[in-house]
């Protein structure tokens, strides 16, 4: 029995009608667990117009009320972690505690828009010029969009929508079609929070909803999660369109570790950042790029340890890795493990071997060392457990290698100098960079976002950022009547 997975649209569940929707897997079993609605460009302009009309009210409301909404939705999201996990875990595949980390890295997103009014604050200039003052508000923009990757079905959303309705707005997600129902719990939350009706709406559905976001005049902006190709293609159609855009893109994310480094920090680092989630992290780190001496011990602790990741589903405590997103993918991800090898690069340890249960999706660790630059494993952006090492004689040949990557969405620096550090700080194009951490996702009060290939856009997502992105600024320049001239009698002395 499959369940239906439908749309959340005025404050409450909405049957499709277009009658389209596209299977959803329990990625441990393989077998089928729902049927997803997609919604027809009809369905969305029809969810648009709810939307623009809670949008109108929404931004009436004032910023204590809309602070006091995001206080008790932050309450019922941390109450009902657990659950959110246990559905992410069901459609994703992800280790239950990953899955509540990822709903425990979405809240402090909600946490800081909780401080909305602190954040809608304007500037004011008195007397700028004689008796006149300049001040300045920032007002939201009406009806905004998301649409968001398979990789993160709670965190992802929240990146966007606390920011955006905290801002004032109404907030369409439209989420990955492979995992939806955790988008359905975070919908029945808000409403749970005092959310009026429509100013959250869920929109399930797939190219031709997300089309129908980019094309619809009511849709003022566009935060996009996903991959390169869609990334880009999100921006040059919506941007064409007049909207505001945010895109984040695909990763391939290089730590650099130095001849110093603490080695088996190093590798637990490692080992945890490119293997967690299957590798299906944006801010995985798949490729390791080892200076000098650094190469040989850092392979030989890396193999040391992955013999002791046990695979299987998320649902098991003993778990530490789970299956990929689906079939399709994880063949894919396979296939690049012979192009690896027949490219020329050693295979350490190939995830092909492992033994891994045989129904759902999973596939084993994969260590490749001496890759190569023009190989394929090294240029793509593989998404799944396979993690190479390039090898360079020196820190610059290495930082060389990573600024030339199109993708610069995270990296991290392993080493013991700190004028290393801050000189790889300095030098690295790349959004968002660790020392000695292997996964720099920015807390909620800074933002996240890649450079090049990795965004495209001004806005990075989240935190100020987010704010700026989610609002448009007004200035107001102000001059009063000389109060001498008024009539009114204040019943106290006029200053002027
Ligand atoms: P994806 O690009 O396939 O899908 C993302 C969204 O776009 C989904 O909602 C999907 O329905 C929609 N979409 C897919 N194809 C489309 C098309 N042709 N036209 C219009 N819409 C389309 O990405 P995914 O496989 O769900 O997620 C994995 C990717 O996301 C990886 O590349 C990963 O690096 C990236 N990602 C990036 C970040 C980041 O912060 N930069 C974070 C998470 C994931």
């Amino acid at each position: 029995m499959t369940q239906r997975i439908s749309h959340w649209i005025d404050g409450q569940l909405a049957s499709g009608n277009s009658g389209r929707t596209s299977p959803v897997y329990n990625p441990a079993t393989g077998a089928q667990t729902g049927e997803v609605e997609l919604a027809s460009t009809e369905e969305v302009s029809a969810a648009v117009a709810k939307a623009k009309a809670a949008a109108k009210e929404w931004r009436h409301a004032s910023l204590s009320k809309r602070s006091a909404v995001l206080f008790a939705f932050r309450e019922l999201l941390h109450n009902h972690v657990d659950e959110i996990a246990e559905i992410i875990t069901a459609e994703h595949g992800k280790t239950l505690p990953d899955a509540a980390g990822e709903v425990y890295r979405g809240l402090e997103n909600v946490e800081f828009a909780t401080g909305v009014p602190h954040l809608m604050k304007g500037g004011f200039s008195e007397q700028a010029s004689t008796d006149l003052d300049v001040y300045s508000i920032r007002q939201p923009l009406g009806v905004v969009a998301g649409i968001t990757p398979f990789n993160f079905p709670a965190m992802v959303p929240l990146w966007m929508c606390a920011n955006a309705i905290a801002c004032g707005n109404a907030f369409i997600l439209k989420p990955s079609e492979k995992d939806p129902s955790a988008s359905l719990k975070l919908a029945e939350l808000w409403k749970k929070a005092g959310l009026p009706d429509g100013v959250f709406t869920v929109l399930q559905g797939d190219k031709e909803a997300v089309d129908a976001i980019l094309t619809h005049e009511d849709i003022a902006a566009v935060s996009f999660v996903g991959s390169t190709p869609i990334a880009r293609y999100i921006y040059e159609t919506g941007t064409a369109q007049g909207k505001r855009v945010q895109a984040l893109g695909g990763a391939k994310n290089h730590a650099l570790v130095l001849p110093d480094a603490d080695i088996d920090m190093a590798a637990d680092a490692v080992v945890s950042a490119a293997y967690g989630a299957a590798g299906e992290r944006c801010m995985a780190l798949s490729v390791t790029v080892a200076v000098g001496d650094a190469a040989d011990p850092l392979v030989d602790a890396i193999a040391a340890r992955l013999p002791k990741l046990t695979i299987g589903a998320g649902t098991s405590p003993d778990t530490d890795m789970g299956p990929l997103i689906t079939a399709a993918h994880r063949e894919k991800v396979a296939s690049y493990i012979g192009a690896g090898a027949d490219a020329g690069a050693k295979v350490v340890v190939d995830g092909r071997e492992a033994d891994v249960p045989q129904d759902g999706f999973f596939l084993g660790t994969t260590l490749l060392d001496e890759v190569k630059p023009d190989m394929t494993v090294y240029t793509d952006e593989i998404f799944g457990p396979v993690l190479s090492v390039v090898r360079v004689d020196t820190y610059e040949e290495g930082l060389e290698l990573i600024n030339a990557n199109p993708f610069a969405n995270g990296t991290a620096i392993f080493t013991r100098d700190g004028g290393a550090a801050r000189q790889f700080q300095f030098d690295v194009e790349v959004g968002m960079v660790g020392v000695n951490v292997p996964v720099p996702v920015p807390v909620a009060y800074y933002s996240f976002g890649g450079w090049k290939a990795s965004l495209f856009g001004d806005n990075h997502m989240y935190g100020p950022e987010g704010v700026n992105f989610y609002t448009r600024g007004k200035v107001v320049t102000s001059r009063w009547p000389d109060p001498a001239t008024s009539t009114i009698d204040l019943g106290f002395p006029r200053t002027r």
